[in-house]
C-alpha cells in the first residue's frame, strides 16, 4: 500500500524598480487616460470584474427575477480545451476569453461564431517551467482595440482585437525566478498590470506594470524583501525586511499576488492582494514570530509610480498558506454613520474585512464560517486574537479553514441594490505538523525546480460535520457583517458569482449546474444543467437591445475527479443564454467514474522504487495535474495511460517534452533512475487499481491541487 501524503498548495504564487523618469512623466494631474470603465459602460462587460470596482454587478435588468424562468440556451461553442476558469469579457458584441493553455478566442456574441483564435505556443521556449502551475488562466483584458493575455510562461501578449494577430509580446516575469502566472491582467490609465505566482516553488512575489500601447515595462513592485546584501529596492522593502528573519531570500519568500489586484481610480492607487509565505514552514523566515510583511496582505501603491502607500496584513507570520489573493471589491458603504470609500475582501482565512481605502485602516472584520484560528480581529490594533497552538510548534494542530481557504479566487460579487456580497464559501480543515522529512524538502535538491513547503499538511473533514468538505453560496451583509441567506451545495470548489440590477445572482457549481437566485432572498429561480463541472463565473451584457448571459464550462484546475469529470471525456464549452431561447446542448457523456488501468502482472515492482517514485511524483509537481494517481479533469489518469505503460515511451516523453503543446512539461532534469522510480510508482498504482483498490479515486480526496 503506497501511502499518500503531502498536502500541498501550489498555485499560490514578489523591489520596486523606481524609474524616476516615468514617475515624473506620469503624475496623476495629467488628463485621465481611458480605462476599461469607459468602454460601453452600461451594456458591456469590458473588464475582469466588469469595471475597476470589481463588483461583478451589471446594471442590466431585461433578464430579471420576474422572467428568468424563461432563460434558455442561445448557443454553445465546443472548445479544444481542458480547464476553463476565465471570466470572459465582452466589448460591443464580441466575447473575448482565454483557455487553459493561453489561447485567446474572439466569438460573435449573437451568433456564437468563432471570429479568431490566437495560439501563444505556451512554454515552447521554457518547457521545463511548465510544471510551475497547472494549465489554467483566469482571463484576458481589453483596451483600445487590443486584447491582453498574461501567459504562465512569463510573456504578456497584446492581440489585435479585430484580427487576432499579436501586436506586441513583452516579458513580465523575471527570467529564471521560479515564477509563473495564471491571473487576468487589469487595465488602468493606459497601463496594464499583472502579478506572479509560485510561492510553493521558491518565487518572490511582485507585480509588473507595462505600457498597454507598447508593452514597455513601467514599474515593478515586490511584495516581500530580497537579499539585504544586494540592497533594498525602496524604503518599503527596507521596512518589510525588519519583519523577517533567517536567510528567507534563499527560498523566495512568497507573497505572490496571483489574482486579486484592483485599480482604485478615486485614490489613483493599485490595491494588491498578496499570497502566502514560501516556504510554508515559518522556521525559515519568521523565527521569533516575525510578521513577514507583506505576506497575506493588501498593499496600496501609487498607480503612477508604484510607490508604497499603505498596507494591511490579514495574517501576520503566515504558516498555513494564508493568502489575500481573492478579488478586491471597491464600494462606498455607510460605516459608523458615515459613507466611507472602502475595499471589501474575504481572504482565505475565513473572515470578511472592510478597509478604508484612503489610509488602509481596518473598519470591521467578522467570521463568515467555520474558523478556529482566531477569536476575533481586534479593530484597534488590526491584529487577530489568535488561539493557542495554531502555529503547531510543539504538536500537530487542525485548523479551519484549510489551505484552499473559506474563500479562494472564485469571484464574489456585490450588488449595491441589495447591499449584499455573494461569496462562494468552502468549509474544511487541515492538520499541520512539523516533521524532519518535510523540513528537508526546503533545502534538498538546491537548484532543482520542485515543491518546497517544508511542513506536513493533510486536509481534514470532520465526519460529524455535514458541511465539512462542501461549499455554499453566502449572501453577506457587509455593513451589518451578518449572513442574510445561504445555499449549501453537495460539492466544494464551486464557481464564482455574478449579480445584476434584475435582482439576480448567478452561480455555477462543481456538479455542472448553473443557478439563478433571487438576490434579495436566495430563492432558486432557474437551473441549467451544463453537463460538466463549472469553475468559471458568468458574465452578462447587452447587444442590440438584448441581454445575454455567458459562461465558460470547463472543470479542471480545482474541480474534477470526485464528480466524474474526466480528462478527454467531456467537451468544454462557451455557453450563452437569452430570454425565450430554445437551444439544446449537444449530447454529452454522463459523469464517468470508470477506471481502466493498464497493467502487466509479469512486471515485477520493487517497493523501494515505488517509494522513491512517490516522492518524485509529489515533489516535482506531477500530482498538480494528475492528482493522487486518480481520475482528473485536468490530465490523463496515469494508470490508464498507454505512454505511462511503455517505459521507453514514458522516458522519451519526460526527456524531450514532446507533449508540451498539450501542456505536459519537460522533465529532462530527472535522472534515468528517477524516471524509473516514477515509472514504477505509476505501475504500482495501476496494479492496485487492477486489484480493485482504487483508493484515492473512490475517496475523491485529492490532497494536491490547492492554491
Ligand atoms: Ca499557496
Amino acid at each position: 500500500m503506497v501511502q499518500r501524503k503531502l498536502g500541498v498548495s501550489w498555485r499560490a504564487q514578489a523591489t520596486t524598480l523606481v524609474m524616476a523618469a516615468i514617475i515624473s512623466a506620469c503624475s496623476s494631474s495629467v488628463s485621465r487616460i481611458a480605462t476599461s470603465d469607459d468602454i460601453g459602460a452600461r451594456d458591456n462587460w469590458p473588464g475582469h470584474g466588469r469595471d475597476s470596482d470589481e463588483q461583478r454587478f451589471s446594471p442590466l435588468q431585461q433578464i430579471n427575477a420576474g422572467n428568468v424562468d424563461k432563460l434558455g440556451l442561445a448557443w454553445s461553442l465546443d472548445l479544444d480545451e481542458v480547464s476553463l476558469e476565465a471570466t470572459p469579457i465582452e466589448v460591443d458584441g464580441v466575447i473575448y476569453f482565454s483557455g487553459g493553455r493561453g489561447f485567446v478566442y474572439a466569438v460573435d456574441a449573437i451568433s456564437g461564431k468563432l471570429l479568431w483564435q490566437y495560439d501563444p505556443e505556451l512554454n515552447k521556449d521554457n518547457p521545463r517551467e511548465a510544471r510551475l502551475t497547472m494549465n489554467i488562466n483566469r482571463g484576458v483584458a481589453y483596451w483600445d482595440g487590443k486584447v491582453y493575455i498574461a501567459l504562465k510562461d512569463g510573456r504578456m501578449v497584446a492581440v489585435n482585437a479585430k484580427t487576432g494577430e499579436p501586436v506586441w509580446i513583452s516579458r513580465f516575469l523575471r527570467a529564471g525566478d521560479l515564477s509563473t502566472s495564471t491571473g487576468a491582467p487589469r487595465i488602468f490609465n493606459g497601463k496594464i498590470i499583472i502579478g506572479n505566482s509560485g510561492a510553493e516553488f521558491g518565487a518572490r512575489g511582485y507585480v509588473t506594470t507595462l505600457d498597454a500601447q507598447t508593452g514597455k515595462m513601467l514599474w515593478r513592485f515586490f511584495t516581500v524583501p530580497g537579499d539585504p546584501a544586494k540592497g533594498f529596492e525602496n524604503d518599503a522593502m527596507a521596512m518589510a525586511a525588519k519583519t523577517w528573519s533567517g536567510e528567507w531570500w534563499k527560498y523566495g519568500g512568497g507573497g505572490t499576488p496571483w489574482n486579486g489586484i484592483s485599480f482604485d481610480r478615486e485614490f489613483n492607487q493599485i490595491l494588491i492582494g498578496t499570497g502566502n509565505g514560501g516556504p510554508w514552514n515559518g522556521k525559515f523566515r519568521s523565527q521569533g514570530n516575525k510578521a513577514n510583511l507583506f505576506l497575506a496582505s493588501v498593499v496600496a501603491v501609487d498607480a503612477d509610480s508604484g510607490q508604497y502607500k499603505w498596507h494591511y496584513q490579514y495574517n501576520p507570520n503566515d504558516v498555513w498558506d494564508r493568502k489575500a489573493t481573492s478579488d478586491i471589491i471597491l464600494a462606498d458603504l455607510p460605516i459608523g454613520g458615515q459613507v466611507r470609500k472602502v475595499m471589501m475582501q474575504a481572504p482565505s482565512n475565513g473572515f470578511f474585512y472592510i478597509i478604508d481605502r484612503q489610509d488602509g485602516k481596518l473598519l470591521s472584520a467578522e467570521k463568515i464560517g467555520k474558523v478556529n484560528w482566531a477569536d476575533r480581529i481586534d479593530l484597534k490594533s488590526g491584529l487577530p486574537v489568535e488561539r493557542a497552538g495554531i502555529r503547531y510548534e510543539d504538536a500537530p494542530f487542525t485548523i479551519y479553514p484549510n489551505d484552499f481557504g473559506a474563500h479562494n479566487w472564485q469571484a464574489s460579487s456585490y450588488n449595491p441594490n441589495t447591499g449584499l456580497v455573494y461569496i462562494p464559501y468552502m468549509q474544511g480543515g487541515m492538520t499541520y505538523s512539523h516533521t524532519k522529512e518535510a523540513e528537508q524538502q526546503v533545502t534538498e535538491d538546491p537548484g532543482r525546480m520542485r515543491v518546497r513547503i517544508g511542513v506536513d499538511a493533510a486536509r481534514y473533514n470532520d465526519p460529524n460535520d455535514p458541511l465539512d468538505g462542501k461549499g455554499s453560496l453566502l449572501a453577506w451583509d457587509p455593513v451589518a457583517q451578518k449572513l442574510r441567506w445561504r445555499v449549501d451545495y453537495p460539492t466544494s470548489k464551486n464557481a464564482g458569482t455574478m449579480t445584476t440590477a434584475g435582482n439576480l445572482v448567478f452561480q455555477g457549481n462543481n456538479q455542472g449546474l448553473l443557478y439563478a437566485y433571487d438576490a434579495t432572498n436566495g430563492q432558486r429561480l432557474w437551473t441549467f444543467d451544463t453537463k460538466l463541472g463549472i469553475a468559471a463565473p458568468p458574465i452578462t451584457f447587452s447587444v442590440k437591445g438584448k441581454q445575454y448571459i455567458s459562461l465558460l464550462v470547463g472543470a479542471g484546475g480545482t474541480t474534477g475527479g470526485q464528480q466524474g469529470w474526466k480528462y478527454g471525456v467531456h467537451p468544454r464549452r462557451l455557453l450563452t443564454f437569452a430570454l425565450d431561447a430554445k437551444g439544446k446542448l449537444p449530447s454529452t457523456p454522463a459523469p464517468d467514474f470508470s477506471i481502466n488501468p493498464l497493467d502487466d502482472p509479469s512486471i515485477p515492482i520493487d517497493p523501494r522504487k515505488v517509494e522513491r517514485g512517490q516522492k518524485i511524483f509529489y515533489g516535482f509537481m506531477c500530482s498538480m495535474c494528475h492528482s493522487d494517481l486518480a481520475p482528473s479533469a485536468l490530465a490523463p489518469d496515469l494508470r490508464e495511460s498507454a505512454i505511462a505503460f511503455d517505459r521507453d515511451a514514458f522516458k522519451d516523453l519526460l526527456r524531450h517534452g514532446t507533449l508540451i503543446s498539450r501542456g505536459m512539461p519537460q522533465y529532462d532534469d530527472l535522472t534515468d533512475a528517477e524516471m524509473d522510480d516514477l515509472y514504477y510508482f505509476i505501475r504500482e498504482g495501476a496494479r492496485q487499481a487492477t486489484n480493485g483498490d482504487t483508493d484515492a479515486a473512490q475517496k475523491g480526496q485529492s490532497r494536491t491541487p490547492g492554491y
